[in-house]
């Protein structure tokens, strides 16, 4: 038996599993570019001094500029590598970005609803490059299967009207809320006009809860995977819901302040500055 002969060869003293990081278990998909995806959540991650597991949804063709193509896992392969890594691992935050097809989505509830943590979901319902990244159909599964589950969701403008229907934002946030989750910050980078962006924490309880910042003169890639993976960061380090959007807005601005033009298309953060 495999797992007798690993642990026999291991000095005893290994197998008390201490850990002192908070952990964070990424779900999402693979950009080669790195800008987005399951590596933004790995930059953040080492940047905030937390350890990342990390399941791969799908990976993509893309560049700097679109996403070309999605290649979804098949759901029986993605549930094995769930189940061999939390039969171990004992996350102490889950954030979930693109899923890639309906299959995943649903396999996604059911490792949810086993492990029974909190959860940042950043809805990736489009690219910045303008490709659809879920149709109706994962859209209905976010929001029955998933949004209970989900302590922070990190929509964009765009994302919140498909995800309700609704096309004014306090009433689509409400319906948001109204589906199960905790919160919802409400982004306006890809909708804001004038010199600044606003973000806005929600809740049923408490006042929303307004975040500015300058808006930067780029194109960015990955932002929203920074933001949400940031959250989660906080989160996991025991801020409040509103300590962490704070810092991790302040966390995501700069990796855009910094950002690199390296390809043809949209800039990618730099998280490396911490
Ligand atoms: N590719 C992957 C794997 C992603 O997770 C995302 C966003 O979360 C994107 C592409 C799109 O990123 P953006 O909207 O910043 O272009």
């Amino acid at each position: 038996m495999l797992e007798g002969k690993f642990f026999s060869s291991i000095d005893p003293t290994f197998m008390l599993i201490t850990h002192s990081s908070p952990t964070i278990l990424f779900i999402g998909g693979h950009d080669p570019t790195g800008g987005a995806g399951i590596q933004a959540d790995i930059e953040t991650a080492v940047a905030h001094h937390c350890r990342a597991y990390s399941l791969v949804t799908c990976l993509t063709a893309q560049s700097t500029q679109n996403v070309q193509r999605l290649y979804p896992q098949d759901r029986c392969d993605f549930l094995q590598q769930a189940d061999v890594l939390l039969a171990d691992v004992n996350p102490d935050w889950v954030k979930i970005g693109l899923m890639g097809d309906v299959d995943i989505a649903l396999a996604i509830a059911d490792i949810l609803a086993e492990l029974n943590k909190p959860v940042v979901l950043d809805p990736v319902l489009a690219a910045g490059g303008g490709r659809e990244l879920a149709g109706p159909a994962l859209v209905r599964v976010m929001n029955q299967r998933l949004l209970p589950f989900v302590d922070l969701l990190t929509p964009n403008q765009a994302e919140a009207r498909r995800l309700t229907g609704r096309q004014k934002p306090q009433p689509a946030v409400e319906r948001l809320l109204d589906q199960g989750c905790g919160y919802v910050m409400l982004t306006g980078a890809d909708e804001s006009a004038g010199s600044q962006v606003m973000n806005t924490l929600y809740s049923q309880t408490e006042d929303p809860y307004h975040l500015t910042c300058p808006k930067l003169p780029d194109v960015y890639h990955g932002s929203g995977c920074t933001l949400a993976s940031a959250c989660a960061c906080q989160l996991a380090q025991h801020q409040t819901m509103k300590e962490a959007v704070q810092a991790a807005q302040h966390f995501t601005w700069r990796s855009l302040e910094t950002a690199e033009k390296t390809g043809q298309g949209q800039h990618l953060p730099n998280r490396r500055f911490i």
